[in-house]
């Protein structure tokens, strides 16, 4: 499946918040958001006033944006949501969350989820003790994620497991950092995904007009 491959610092600065797409860089002083707080582009600093339209499109942006993909597969996860029984908005967060590469960044072993992609896609990763190269994996609650024994000394994942230390973990996941595993707990509850804040409800009504 393709991938956005271009620079993401902009990406922030275009919805006016930080995605936290490039790992430690995104807490530190560095981050363009703090340095540049306004659109990318010539017209970046001018006025602008968003439709109706233009709020929802933006959202729906701002929400496929963080989980990294591309506009097919997001739209793909919309039309799954709507044929499940909860809020079509929750349960489109809840998919995006149980995706493999979204399962691994959360646990720490990779700083962003573009890292975990690779990470997954480079064969280091395995689910239950088996192999497995798909980042959109859909990671069922209580599955046990490790990294393989022979990538356990590859400088990110210890870099990104340092860095996950500092910081106050997925209250849905378990990761048992000398080990190198993790067990995905469950399904995040709603309110706990509120960085960055994301008003699913917009991204339904973007795509149901
Ligand atoms: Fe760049 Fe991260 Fe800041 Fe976004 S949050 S602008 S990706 S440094």
């Amino acid at each position: 499946m393709a991938r956005y491959i271009g620079p993401v610092c902009k990406l922030c600065r275009r919805e006016g918040t930080k995605l936290y797409l490039k790992g430690e860089r995104c807490f530190s002083e560095k981050c363009s958001i703090s340095r540049r707080p306004y659109p990318p582009g010539q017209h970046g600093q001018g006025r602008i006033k968003l439709s109706e339209y233009g709020l929802r499109l933006r959202e729906k942006q701002k929400m496929r944006r963080v989980y990294g993909l591309l506009e097919r597969q997001f739209r793909r996860y919309y039309a799954t949501a709507t044929t499940m029984s909860g809020r079509t908005g929750e349960e489109m967060l809840s998919l995006l969350e149980s995706r493999l590469d979204n399962v691994v960044h959360r646990m720490g072993f990779a700083a962003t989820r573009a890292q975990a992609r690779q990470l997954v896609r480079h064969d280091h990763v395995e689910v239950n003790g088996k192999g497995v190269n798909i980042p959109s994996y859909r990671v069922r609650p209580g599955d046990v994620i490790s990294i393989c024994e022979a990538s356990r000394k590859i400088a990110y994942v210890q870099g990104a497991l340092a860095a996950a230390e500092n910081r106050q973990r997925a209250s849905w996941v378990e990761v048992n950092k000398d080990a190198f595993t993790g067990t995905f707990k469950g399904l995040p509850v709603r309110d706990e995904l509120n960085e960055p804040m994301i008003r699913e409800q917009y991204v339904v009504e973007y795509y149901s007009r």
